[in-house]
C-alpha cells in the first residue's frame, strides 16, 4: 500500500514534522517536500535521506511538485508567514490566505482525493479557507487546532501532580490563540476530575501558561516547531492506522459555519465523529466568544 504523504511548506514547522515522522515508526512510504525555496528543500530532502539508514521504517523521500499530490493520502500544509515576536496569530491572516488561494488550488487541480492537515496560523482561519477554496467534504479537511495546546496543559499538570501526561485527560478549546480556554468540568487524572487535585487559582495559572506558551517560545528562540511536528506525526499516524482516536484539532462546526477547535474523532475518512462534550455557563460563554473571534476574522479577509 502506498501511503504517500505531501509536505507544502518546509520551513521549521514542515520539517520538524517530516524529521518526526521519519524517526517513528509509520504506515508512510513517500514523502513529498514542496516549497518555493526550492533550493532549500533540495538540501532539506538531502538531509533527511542521508539519516534514513538509522530509521525505523523504509520510506521514500523527495523533493516533489503539485502533481505528487494526486495520489497521496495526506496533504499537509504548513506553507506562510510565522508570527514575529508580539505579532497575534490573527495579525497573519491575510498575508496567509494569498499564499493559500495559489495552493490549495494546485493541490485540488491535481486530482488530489486524499485529506488535508493543516498546520499555518491562523489555523482555524486556514483551515476553514481551505474547506472553501478545495469544495472538499469537511471532513477531509482538518486543521491542528488545539492538540498542541491540549498537550502543553498535559505537560503542565503532569508536571505538577508527578503524574505521566498519558493519564491526564482534558481539552483546550476553542480558537488556537488568546480566546482558547481550558474545560476543567471535562478533565480528569485517570478518572478523578482534575479540580478536586488543583485550586481555582492554579487552574488560572495554567490557562495562562498555555495561551502563552507560544509567544514565550518566539520570543525565547524565534520560533515554535518541535512540538507542532509531533502533533502532525500523531494525527498522520492516527490517519493512516484509522485509530478513531480524539484530537482537539479544528474541524468543521456546521451550526456556525466555522472550524474552531473541538474533540474529534480521527480516523482514515478523517473526521469520523465529535465527543459530545457538555460545557457549564462559563465554558460555554467562552467557546461561543472564540467562535465569534474567528468569525469576525473570517469576515475580513479580502478573498478577491
Ligand atoms: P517558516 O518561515 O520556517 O516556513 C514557511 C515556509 O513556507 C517557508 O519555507 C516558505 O518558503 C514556504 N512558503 C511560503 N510561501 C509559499 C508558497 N506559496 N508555496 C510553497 N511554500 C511557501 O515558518 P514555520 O515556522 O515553519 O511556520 C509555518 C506556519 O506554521 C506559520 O503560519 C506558523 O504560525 C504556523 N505554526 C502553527 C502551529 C500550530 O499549532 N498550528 C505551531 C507553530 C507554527
Amino acid at each position: 500500500m502506498n501511503n504517500k504523504i505531501v509536505i507544502v511548506g518546509c520551513g521549521n514547522v514542515g520539517m520538524s514534522y517530516a524529521y518526526t515522522l521519519i524517526n517513528q515508526r509509520t504506515k508512510v512510504t513517500d514523502l513529498i517536500l514542496i516549497d518555493i525555496n526550492q533550493d532549500k528543500t533540495r538540501g532539506e530532502a538531502m538531509d533527511l535521506n542521508h539519516g534514513l539508514a538509522f530509521a525505523p521504517s523504509k520510506i521514500k523521500i523527495r523533493v516533489g511538485d503539485y502533481n505528487d499530490c494526486a495520489d497521496a493520502q495526506i496533504v499537509c500544509l504548513c506553507a506562510g508567514a510565522n508570527q514575529a515576536p508580539g505579532e497575534s496569530r490573527l495579525d497573519l491572516v491575510q498575508k496567509n490566505y494569498d499564499i493559500f488561494k495559489g495552493i490549495v488550488q494546485s493541490v485540488v487541480n491535481s486530482g488530489f482525493k486524499g485529506l488535508f492537515l493543516i498546520a499555518t496560523n491562523p489555523v482555524d482561519i486556514m483551515t476553514y479557507f481551505t474547506f472553501k477554496i478545495s469544495g472538499f467534504p469537511s471532513s477531509k479537511v482538518i486543521g491542528t487546532g488545539t492538540t498542541l495546546d491540549t498537550a502543553r496543559l498535559r505537560f503542565l499538570i503532569s508536571e505538577r501532580l508527578k503524574i505521566n501526561s498519558k493519564n491526564i485527560h482534558g481539552y483546550i478549546l476553542g480558537e488556537h490563540g488568546d480566546s482558547e480556554f481550558p474545560s476543567w468540568s471535562n478533565s480528569s487524572v485517570g478518572a478523578v476530575e482534575i479540580p478536586r487535585f488543583l485550586s481555582r487559582g492554579e487552574l488560572d495559572i495554567m490557562t495562562d501558561k498555555v495561551r502563552s506558551a507560544a509567544q514565550e517560545i518566539i520570543k525565547a528562540k524565534g520560533a515554535t516547531y518541535y512540538g507542532i511536528g509531533m502533533v502532525l506525526a500523531r494525527l498522520t499516524n492516527a490517519i493512516l492506522d484509522d485509530e478513531n482516536s480524539i484530537f482537539t484539532v479544528s474541524s468543521y462546526n456546521q451550526n456556525s459555519d466555522l472550524y474552531i477547535g473541538y474533540p474529534t474523532i480521527i480516523g482514515k475518512s478523517g473526521v469520523v465523529g465529535y465527543v459530545p462534550l457538555t460545557l457549564n455557563d462559563e465554558e460555554k460563554k467562552a467557546f461561543d466568544n472564540s467562535a465569534r473571534i474567528i468569525k469576525e476574522t473570517i469576515s475580513k479577509v479580502n478573498q478577491e
